[in-house]
């Protein structure tokens, strides 16, 4: 029993519930992501998934818990598309760019790495590769095959969905049905090495022009596209663990094939509480690379996108990402963005009168549940929109105190303060301007002002006229006197 005293419901894509949280492990948690494939600059939709397990990492940290957040980058593989072709996506690029499989990966895992730091989001603690983990994936892979769940053919190795039904419930996490499923999916043809239609592909045989191949006990080849996460998931959390999350699109057949997978290899569903999170979209539409309807996290930014009127900061954008339900489609629209703003504006305001409160005898409103508020909201599933409410009523009283038409005592200011200040900060994973400017620009301006003395001292006032009146024209005033330069 976890020692860790919480209210935290999750709702379980297993059974459709909301189910009270209760770890595996006394007051450890283990939760894997499926990560990006880095063949292309993750977009937005993408980072929505993972700024919202972010925050459901950053909360899971909040109640106490030691959590151990693993998120695969996928390197390798091959992915069955929606036509039923076989795709490998990064040898594809690499091919057009004429580099190597991995040089493309590294090149977006640099991006990735930087729009994570962008965006506020806590590393996890290890992002493993598929490519590092070949091995593994072929002891899994032999594991099923031993336990007459996957068949040979040719060189490539397929997980037998058939065999697998009559141990095992295939099709328990999306509810999709064998018996079904045969009406969406093609026929067999004549060249398909699959035994049945709904058999997956655990190893493929190498084609010559595959850009990564490797040694394994059928022959040159690559992994399927689910093995590395049952790979990667039993290896960093062990055969069954707490969360497993990811994208909705990614329920069937990437989930449904892992959990066939485990089952298959060893025994149990990886999981015990699946989480989805919903889809970022445009005009109603997934966002999507193969829609062509992408923005990119940079552009909106930079404002570059031809979709919006002008540039908004990472913070923004994340707090308007966390006013939907992570189980709720978002439709990112000026409009939205546009009262993001006004709201992280109003946010940022409050907070920064906090210190300069006057204090009373007694407080005109009941601090303990008021902040009890911004726990149940995110108890109830990471209902982060509900939290963001429960702020803004915060916000209200500390405005109505401001004003003198509210009251506060020096125990329960201290309260709000230290629980708004974590819930913003800590959770919600939310920089305040205020608190950014002013220890950041400090630092730049030292920066910007002692170059400008090396260039007063090298007497090229060209170059320190133009750091005056650059800095002038975004509001920095720079004087100089007996004492040196201050700037304001
Ligand atoms: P991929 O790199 O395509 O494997 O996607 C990485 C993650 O982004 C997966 O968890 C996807 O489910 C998720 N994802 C892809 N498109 C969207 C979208 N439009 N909105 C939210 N998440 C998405
Ligand atoms: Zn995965």
């Amino acid at each position: 029993m976890s020692t860790i005293s919480n209210n935290l419901h999750i709702y379980n894509s297993l059974n459709g519930q909301k189910e009270k949280f209760e770890p595996i492990h006394k007051d450890k948690v283990g939760i894997y992501v499926c990560g990006p494939t880095l063949y292309s600059e993750p977009h937005m939709g993408n980072m929505r998934t993972f700024i919202n397990f972010d925050l459901i990492y950053r909360y899971l940290l909040k109640l106490g818990y030691q959590v151990k957040y693993v998120r695969n980058i996928t390197d390798a593989g091959h992915i069955t598309n929606s036509a039923g072709e076989d795709v490998d996506s990064i040898g594809k690029v690499a091919k057009l760019e004429q580099v190597q499989s991995l040089e493309i990966v590294y090149k977006y895992n640099v991006k990735f790495q930087e729009l994570q730091r962008i965006y506020n989001m806590l590393p996890p603690s290890i992002e493993p590769t598929a490519t590092g983990h070949i091995q593994e994936q072929i002891e899994i892979i032999e594991k099923i095959i031993e336990n007459g769940l996957a068949y040979e053919v040719n060189g490539s190795v397929y997980f037998d969905v058939r065999a697998y039904g009559e141990k095992f419930e295939y099709g328990i996490l999306s509810g999709r049905k064998v018996d079904e499923l045969a009406e969406e999916t093609r026929t067999l043809n004549a060249q398909d090495e699959k035994r049945f239609f709904a058999d997956f592909a655990l190893w493929k045989k190498a084609n010559p022009d595959d850009m990564q191949i490797w040694r394994s006990p059928w022959g040159d080849g690559n992994p399927g596209w689910h093995i590395e996460c049952t790979a990667m998931s039993t290896k960093y959390l062990g055969n069954h663990f707490d969360i497993h999350g990811g994208g909705m699109d990614l329920k069937f057949p990437h989930h449904e094939d892992e959990i066939a997978q485990n089952c298959g290899a060893l025994g149990c569903n990886p999981a015990k509480y699946w989480m989805h999170a919903n889809m970022l979209n445009v005009n109603g539409q997934k966002m999507s690379k193969s829609f062509n309807n992408y923005f990119l996290p940079k552009e909106i930014i930079e404002g570059t996108t031809n979709v919006f009127e002008k540039p908004y900061p990472a913070n923004v954008l994340r707090f308007c990402m966390m006013q939907a339900h992570y189980r709720s489609t978002l439709d990112l629209s000026s409009d939205s963005l546009n009262a993001a703003e006004k709201g992280f504006d109003r946010l940022s305001e409050a907070i920064s009168k906090l210190d300069k409160l006057p204090i009373a005898d007694s407080s005109s409103l009941d601090v303990k549940a008021l902040v009890n508020s911004y726990y149940n909201a995110m108890d109830d599933d990471f209902n982060a929109p509900m939290l963001q409410a429960q702020l803004f009523e915060s916000v209200k009283y500390i405005n109505s105190i401001s004003d003198g038409n509210a009251t506060i005592t020096v125990d329960d200011l201290s309260l709000l303060t230290t629980e708004m200040h974590s819930f913003v900060y800590d959770v919600l994973g939310l920089e305040m301007s205020s608190q950014q400017d002013d220890s950041k620009l400090d630092g730049v301006m030292d920066l910007v002002l002692n170059l400008r003395q090396q260039a007063r001292t090298n007497k090229d006032w060209t170059t320190s006229d133009q750091i005056r009146d650059g800095l002038a024209t975004v509001g920095i005033v720079v004087k100089d006197g007996k004492d040196g330069t201050s700037w304001k």
